[in-house]
């Protein structure tokens, strides 16, 4: 017998893991994440947290805590370059400031947070919230009936197991993901790209720095290819480094990792820093292979995976947690509402509906930047066109029963730019501006919610009226329309003109999957 009973077990207790335990318990839903780790992230790890995530985090309550930290640790407006060395010539800017571009489209900004330090704050919300949280304990068995799924968990101390019952089970257990193995779901793509390391390292390269306004940095020399993360005293930080050698077409070239030794780990780093006066103390050496692959399905059953479990990104452009934490986000509210029976669960169908294709482009687009900007002499003939990071990030489509599509979107598209974005169903709801540090953004988050110009009564769903200049224009609507927007910020269902309560209501049916 069971001996206890949660709605939603999480395998994981990392980013992923934590975003949608938090999430749920926005939601009011009981959840269990099971770690097998001591604790949260011991390594800085994602570091660079997009609008959308951000926009989430303000949603929560986070985001003044999320900024402050960050600003610990790094600049608030640190560009993307590359260089020959710290020490050597800059080579090309490819953002020259990280939230250049974004003003007018969002509430919050995109900031330079790592994992580690980001990790504690998701903890302490979702607990608060009333997630479970437990450490050193492996799920090693889930076994799915018609109910429920039955997982076994190991107290990695004792060895004492136990076993819990739970409606639905989110694997957010990482690039390796046990679940997905044990599920024997296939990862496609483009595979392995390298072996890589990263050399987390303390040295003065303060000096080096200059007035570069740095954020990440990209090394480019005959000796190896990567990036450093530097924090803002320029004392402290990681190099990845992903090739090496001048002719990075040979095979050994992307393989960084075996045969590495200490004196290897310190050449790399002084060739990196540029100069061997800056004494370098080599504080951890982590191995990590980078690949570009999506799963071929996101959900067996009462099983759902998500993060790294999902998706696997080459560190380029950042998308690897922030992925997940929008497979968190779509997954969250579909499982709260399943859960509190406001939702059929034909609803939950609609997470790999939605999330696949998306996280699909997302591996395309890290893999282009990848292969154009780290080994461009390995060919680039499979790259997917450059798609810019303002739309990867805002202007992304979804499709499936929980979007009621009115043709304004081009049929196969999956992104729009920005400035094109008018509320389509199924994309981001636009940020519009309702006082001085109030958007229509901060009205998402809990329920679905209705936006109109008109004060509408008597409706089934929370209505707002919004007098904002712009309103009107960037929802697509006239002043009779209205637009339905889910807890996730998707658009699901826009009226341009009149609409009746009948409408609503069948709208809202279809998104639900209530019969
Ligand atoms: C050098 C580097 C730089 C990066 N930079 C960025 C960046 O700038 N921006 C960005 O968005 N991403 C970045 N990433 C990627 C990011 O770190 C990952 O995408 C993110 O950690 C994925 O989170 P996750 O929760 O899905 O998986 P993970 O962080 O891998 O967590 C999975 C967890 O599941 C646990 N687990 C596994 N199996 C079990 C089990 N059976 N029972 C219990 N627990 C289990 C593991 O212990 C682990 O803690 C970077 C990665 C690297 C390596």
């Amino acid at each position: 017998m069971p001996e206890e009973e949660v709605p939603v077990l999480i395998v994981g207790g990392s980013l992923v893991g934590l975003t949608t335990a938090m999430l749920l318990g926005h939601h009011g839903v009981a959840s269990l994440s099971v770690e097998r780790h001591a604790g949260t992230a011991i390594h800085p790890r994602a570091g660079h947290f997009q609008l959308r995530a951000m926009e989430l985090l303000r949603q929560l309550g986070l985001e003044n805590r999320v900024r402050e930290k960050s600003l610990e640790t790094y600049s608030p407006t640190g560009g993307i370059v590359a260089v020959e060395s710290l020490a050597g010539r800059e080579l090309a800017t490819y953002v020259k400031e990280l939230n250049e571009g974004v003003e007018g489209f969002s509430n919050t900004v995109r900031v330079f947070i790592n994992q580690d330090v980001l990790e504690p704050i998701l903890r302490e919300k979702a607990t608060e919230l009333g997630a479970n949280v437990v450490y050193r304990t492996e799920v090693t068995e889930l076994v799915e009936d018609a109910d429920g799924v039955t997982a076994t968990l190991e107290d990695l101390e004792t060895h004492r197991t136990r076993q819990v019952r739970a409606q639905y089970v989110v694997a957010a257990d990482g690039n390796r993901s046990p679940t997905r193995q044990r599920l024997n779901i296939a990862m496609e793509g483009y595979g392995e790209l390298s072996r890589s390391i990263t050399i987390y390292f303390k040295a003065d390269c303060a000096p080096l720095l200059k007035d570069r306004n740095q954020g990440v940095l990209y090394v480019h020399n005959p000796k190896l290819r990567g990036f450093f993360r530097l924090d803002r005293t320029g004392k402290t930080g990681f190099l990845v480094i992903n090739s090496v050698g001048e002719d990075v077409t040979k095979p050994e070239a992307i393989n960084v990792s075996d045969g590495l030794t200490d004196e290897r780990v310190h050449d790399f780093l002084t060739t990196a820093i540029g100069t061997d006066e800056i004494p370098a103390e080599v504080l951890h050496v982590a191995h990590w292979r980078a690949e570009a692959n999506v799963a071929a399905r996101m959900q067996a059953g009462r099983i759902f995976l998500a993060g790294d479990a999902a998706h696997v990104v080459p560190p380029n452009g950042g998308y690897g947690g922030n992925t997940g934490v929008q497979d968190a986000r779509n997954l969250a509210w579909k499982l709260a509402a399943v859960v509190k029976h406001e939702a059929g669960p034909e609803l939950l169908d609609t997470y790999d509906e939605e999330r696949r294709p998306l996280c699909r482009l997302t591996v395309d687009q890290a893999y282009t930047r990848y292969a154009t900007r780290v080994v461009p002499e390995r060919g680039t003939a499979d790259a997917k066109p450059f798609v810019d990071d303002l739309t990867m990030e805002i202007g992304l489509v979804m499709r499936s029963r929980a979007v009621i599509a009115d043709g304004s979107i081009p049929a196969g598209a999956d992104h729009i730019p920005p400035a094109e974005l008018r509320g389509q169903p199924g994309t981001r709801a636009p940020h519009v501006a309702l006082g001085p540090d109030r958007s229509t953004l901060d009205l998402f988050g809990r329920e679905l919610v209705l936006l109109s110009a008109d004060n509408a009564t008597n409706l089934p769903v929370r209505a707002h009226t919004i007098d904002a200049p712009g309103f009107t224009d960037a929802y697509g609507i006239t002043e009779r329309g209205a637009a339905l927007v889910r807890p996730d910020g998707i658009v699901a269902w826009r009226s341009p003109g009149h609409f009746d309560a009948a409408e609503l209501d069948g709208a809202l049916a279809t998104i639900l999957a209530k019969h």
